[in-house]
């Protein structure tokens, strides 16, 4: 990968604000930004002291035009946020002031950065792993203060030095078979083997404990799907107002979020909880019936936990017969709702239709629902365990599914050592661990692997 080039970004979101970032890193970022600044220092950029705040003007040198006034700071490599030279260009914060800063850098020897391509860099030049720079991304996109927490522990290498851990005892484990592979005494592999399954099963236990925590870690980074059923006026309408009244989180600019009230975003518990009513999607589509339908059932066939809102005050209609059995044995809550009004329908009559998480009665209309969806999320997030410890937590599927291939192959060389196979076998399903904990951490990669990553992240990080 090429990495000698200079690159530079507006790093500032876009619009207009109080300050414009653009960030330029590479061999001549120091040199290339000297030859369009003015100031009242006579020192060339370079050797000014690192990681301070020069102040002057940005002049293109071929009109002698002054663009802006601006300040910069200086962070030449390997103490930056690419380990590359760094300078950030800090101008007014408008669009026409950052625009043709930019575009004068772009016609010196410097590139627009591609997305993500000062985090890649940072990655390449080996200042952070992958699950750092997926961390970064986490972090960037973190929307409740938990899902926050855990992205900057992986920052902090949580989950990178748990990996790196596993990793150099893997190697260590490898190195002690293949020697005895050149060894023709059979006794000598027997004692190896025996060695190597002895040191493989706490080894195995650690991944088993960390793999304990992939439900959890996965559900507060990723956030937790709750779809709404029911027949019409059976009061799913009032329930979304009565929880969103409540629980209503600060998201903006969450691609696809429309804002015709079928899907809302909230905050339980400390996890992003999106919320869809599905005979909403019926309403609003109103090209052909049958197009809300199927994507009422993709809702569902995706739902972390179904919210089947039925009307406690009157007889179960056939309808409602039908969702109750389409939404029983998977993790719905069944809500017997208007239980302000006399009730005639029991939880023996819903559990007639099914097995469900649980019945519970509740009144949307006087504003009831968080408390049983609150206590509901903390099950399924924690299952019963504290919650709040993120130290060492999986949440990343990327991660989860590699630390399931690393762990199955462990497996393997387990059963390969007890079923007497010989040492090379044992060697082999270690190396795939091996391998598969390296991807994690990137250090065994693919490179589309790693385009792919970065390519997800936003201009100028
Ligand atoms: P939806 O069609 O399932 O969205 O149902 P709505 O939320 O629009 O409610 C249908 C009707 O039931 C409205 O007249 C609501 O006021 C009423 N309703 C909803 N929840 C309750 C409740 O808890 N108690 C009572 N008494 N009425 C309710
Ligand atoms: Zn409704």
């Amino acid at each position: 990968m090429y990495i000698d080039d200079t690159i530079a970004a507006i790093a500032t979101p876009p619009g207009i604000g109080g300050v414009g970032i653009i960030r330029v890193s590479g061999k001549q970022a120091f040199a290339i930004v000297d030859s369009i600044f003015e100031s009242s220092g006579s020192l060339p950029l370079m050797d000014r002291p690192n990681k301070t705040v020069q102040y002057g003007h940005i002049v293109d040198p071929s009109t002698k035009k002054t663009l802006d006034e601006v300040i910069l700071l200086l962070m030449q490599g390997p103490h930056s946020y690419t380990a590359e030279d760094v300078v950030e260009i800090q101008c007014h914060g408008g669009i026409v002031s950052i625009r043709s800063i930019l575009s004068l850098l772009l016609a010196y020897d410097v590139r627009l950065a591609e997305a993500g391509e000062f985090t890649k860099r940072a990655f390449l030049n080996g200042r952070i792993d992958l699950t750092q720079a997926e961390a970064i991304i986490d972090i960037i996109d973190a929307k409740t203060e938990d899902s926050l927490t855990l992205a900057v522990s992986q920052l902090d290498g949580t989950v990178s030095n748990f990996v790196k851990d596993l990793r150099e005892q893997l190697i260590a484990m490898i190195a002690h078979l293949e020697v005895t592979i050149d060894y023709p005494e059979e006794d000598i592999e027997e004692v190896t083997s025996h060695e190597v399954g002895e040191q493989l099963k706490p080894i195995a236990q650690q991944m088993d404990e960390l793999l304990a925590t992939a439900q959890s870690g996965r559900l507060i980074r990723d956030g937790i799907l709750a779809v709404i059923v029911g027949r019409p006026n059976a009061g799913k309408s009032s329930l979304m107002n009565a929880l969103l009244r409540e629980n209503r989180a600060i998201v903006t600019d969450i691609p696809g979020t429309t804002r015709d009230s079928i899907e809302e975003f909230m905050n339980i518990e400390g996890i992003s909880l999106r919320l869809v009513d599905t005979a909403g999607i019926r309403e609003t589509e109103d090209t052909v019936e049958a197009l809300g339908v199927e994507k009422a059932r993709q809702y569902l066939d995706k739902a972390d936990i179904v919210l089947c809102v039925i009307d406690g005050s009157t007889e179960l209609s056939p309808e409602e017969i039908d969702i109750l059995k389409s939404t029983a044995g998977r993790n719905t809550i069944v809500l017997l709702n208007k239980s302000d009004v006399n009730q005639v329908i029991t939880v023996a009559d819903i559990e007639a239709h099914g097995t469900f998480t649980a019945v519970e009665s509740i009144s949307a209309a006087q504003g009831e629902g968080t408390v049983v969806l609150s206590k509901w999320v903390k099950e399924l997030v924690y299952g019963g365990q504290v919650s709040g410890n993120h130290d060492t937590m999986i949440s990343n599927v990327r991660h989860i599914s590699l630390m399931e291939d690393a762990r199955s192959q462990i497996q393997q060389a387990l059963d390969s050592i007890d079923s007497g196979m010989p040492v090379d076998f044992v060697a082999t399903d270690l190396r795939g661990a091996w391998e598969a904990l390296g991807e994690i951490t990137g250090d065994s990669l693919r490179e589309s692997m790693v385009d792919e990553l970065f390519s997800r992240f936003c201009l100028g990080k």
